[in-house]
């Protein structure tokens, strides 16, 4: 981890846009080296830049706040809480989780008038959103692998106490563009640490694939992240979402009724095992879901179930 005081434009050279998010931008770069200094070491990065929207902390204090733990709701603007989240998340998992094959790494801070810059390994292989939109339905073995990938990041961060609260198809991303590139968990924007007093209480991410008990504000547990993973299984062997309405309060009844079903034809050539374990992911009681790591002992994730896979 750098020092708080390092300037991105020094150690880095911004080289495009990759993303944009309601706070935030992200941009690739490159990391300027020493000459001579491991030239065969990859320096592609991506540049997450937090901005600041509200009344601004003093630099140091945020930086403080961060090292520290939350500042308290008073002192900051929804903003400022979402950008402290964030790098506290990052810095827990870099402490507890990094390097793992699932979780994105985080290099370094750094920060200036306009935010922090959060500099992160750089996921070249595109948003499990465009793939999914790309093929419109997933083979059940690939789906397998996509859930076993993102189970296996889960388990690592469930088990910092680190609940993601925002997991959905564009917040996964593959590391290159390879058909079988590893895929990433990444964008803790919203995520709370367990034990810690959540500053972002009342927000929560994109509805389509938000648990019951966040819509009715109930505890939020890493049983959460297990819903959001059983809607995103739905999506990728049918290609369209469990929970349809017209307008979203009905969507929101259907999500705390738990009401979805698979009566479509789609549905018919999918296996049972599959279904099942749909339903158990989409419990209404947070209690009756796997965690991730029974997930990942589950013979249709793991490959047991299909020993035909040619990648496995
Ligand atoms: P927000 O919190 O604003 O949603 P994200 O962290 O989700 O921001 O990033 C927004 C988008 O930027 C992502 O959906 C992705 O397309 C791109 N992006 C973010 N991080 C990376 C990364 N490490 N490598 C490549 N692209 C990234
Ligand atoms: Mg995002």
């Amino acid at each position: 981890m750098g020092q708080e005081t390092k300037k991105l434009s020094d150690e880095y050279e911004i080289t495009g846009i990759l993303g944009r998010g309601g706070f935030s931008v992200v941009r690739r770069g490159i990391r300027r080296t020493s000459s001579g200094e491991n030239e065969n070491e990859n320096n592609d990065v991506a540049i997450k830049t937090l901005k600041r929207i509200g009344p601004t902390t003093p630099l140091g204090k945020t930086t403080a706040a961060t090292s520290m733990g939350f500042p308290t709701r008073k002192q900051v603007s929804i903003s400022d809480a979402l950008l402290t989240n964030e790098i506290l998340v990052m810095r827990k998992i870099v402490e507890n989780v990094s390097p793992h094959p699932n979780v994105v790494d985080l290099y370094d801070v750094c920060e200036d008038q306009t935010g922090v810059h959060l500099v992160l390994e750089l996921c070249s292989g595109g948003e499990l959103f465009d793939r999914i939109v790309a093929q419109a339905r997933y083979a059940e073995v690939e789906a397998a692998s996509v859930v076993r990938q993102i189970a296996q990041g889960l388990v690592a961060i469930h088990q910092s106490d680190i609940v993601h609260r925002d997991l959905k198809p564009e917040n996964c991303l593959f590391l290159n563009q390879t058909k079988n590139s590893p895929l990433k968990i990444m964008d803790f924007g919203l995520s709370s640490v367990e034990g810690y007093t959540d500053p972002v209480v009342g927000l929560f991410g994109s509805i389509d694939y938000v648990s019951p008990e966040a819509l009715s504000q109930d505890r939020i547990t890493t049983k959460s992240d297990m819903w959001s993973l059983g809607v995103i299984l739905y999506i990728l062997l049918c290609g369209y979402p469990p929970f349809i309405a017209q307008s979203n309060r009905q969507k929101q009844q259907m999500i705390m009724a738990g009401d979805f079903s698979f009566n479509e034809k789609t549905w018919k050539s999918i296996t049972s095992s599959a279904k099942q374990l749909i339903s158990s992911l989409l419990a209404v009681d947070p209690h009756r879901r796997p965690s991730a790591l029974e997930l990942l002992n589950h013979p249709w994730v793991n490959g047991d179930s299909a020993k035909e896979d040619p990648m496995d």
